[in-house]
């Protein structure tokens, strides 16, 4: 199912958005391995694809222009959000689904090798047989024989569309969140950034705060209060962060503080930008150029 076509729309059968060609188990709650007993029925349902053989004349299908065509069909998409990535891709929750980044490592994305199941999968295997799992799980790979490995021209590591709700705001955006809610209980001045957060006069699609952020504990963030902060975190911190020469500030602490809005405000930019419904150019650019900047001043974290 796609999250873009309305709801009303996605959950009504005769609508025709999906096509029901199997039903994945619903162990009880707490069952061990369900992860597991979905990704076997999810590749039964898929083995076709498996067998098919991309050397050949693959199959001759109609299209909707009514001509017919050779086709080869591969898994080369797997839309659905983080938890149902884990599941097909294997990788243990928390850890990146694309790269070798340890859990918990600091961000850096792009200088981590990524993982791929035609380059390495001959590796994964005989560590699976010597029972080798320590350097698996250090991967953020599952010791289990993934059957998707074994798709032709599938890298199960690339499967995967970004989420913005488990990706980037409950992962991301509610990390540097805390991160600078301590930052500025740290520097005295996190009492300020509430009050400025309250004093938010309501307006049409802002969401209003009457409490303290900390009065929620961070756990319980959804996805929707933490689009909320983001929305007015920048302007609510530019006062306290970027003071005029005789606010009493020593140097090193105009300089960090300088550094931590820069974070601030380039991490919001992108968050909001991010979650635009149609992207453009422009909108590509702006979001570039964001995480430009963000990158530039991330060391400060
Ligand atoms: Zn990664």
């Amino acid at each position: 199912m796609i999250g873009n076509i309305p709801i009303d729309i996605r959950w009504t059968p005769r609508k025709r958005t999906c096509i029901l060609v199997g039903l994945i188990p619903c162990p009880q709650k707490g069952a061990k391995n369900i992860d597991k007993a979905r990704h076997t029925a999810v590749v039964t349902v898929l083995s076709q694809l498996r067998r098919l053989d991309i050397t050949g004349p693959g199959l001759k299908w109609d299209c909707a222009d009514g001509f017919q065509r050779q086709c080869y069909p591969l898994l080369a998409a797997w839309v659905g959000d983080y938890p149902k990535q884990v599941m097909v891709a294997q990788v243990s929750y928390g850890s990146c689904p694309m790269c070798e980044i340890p859990k918990g490592a600091p961000m850096g994305h792009s200088t981590f090798r990524l993982l791929n199941n035609s380059r390495d999968q001959h590796i994964y295997s005989e560590l699976l047989e010597d029972n080798h799992i320590d350097p698996l799980h250090t991967l953020g790979v599952c010791p289990i024989c993934n059957q998707v490995w074994q798709y032709p021209l599938c890298n199960v590591y690339r499967l995967w569309q970004p989420d913005e709700l488990h990706q980037l705001l409950l992962g991301l955006v509610e990390d540097l969140l805390c991160w600078l809610l301590k930052y500025l209980k740290g520097r005295n001045v996190k009492d300020r950034c509430y009050s400025q957060s309250t004093s938010v006069p309501r307006y049409p699609g802002l969401q209003h705060f009457s409490k303290r952020f900390d009065s929620l504990k961070s756990g319980t963030w959804q996805g929707k209060v933490i689009c909320g902060i983001t929305s007015t975190l920048a302007v609510n911190c530019a006062p306290i962060l970027l003071c005029s020469k005789d606010d009493g500030k020593t140097a090193a602490e105009r300089v960090t503080d300088e550094m931590v809005m820069g974070a601030v405000r380039a991490f919001c930019e992108f968050s909001l930008l991010v979650s635009q419904q149609i992207h453009s150019d422009l909108s590509l650019n702006a979001l570039d150029d964001a995480l430009k900047r963000f990158y530039l001043k991330k060391g400060i974290f």
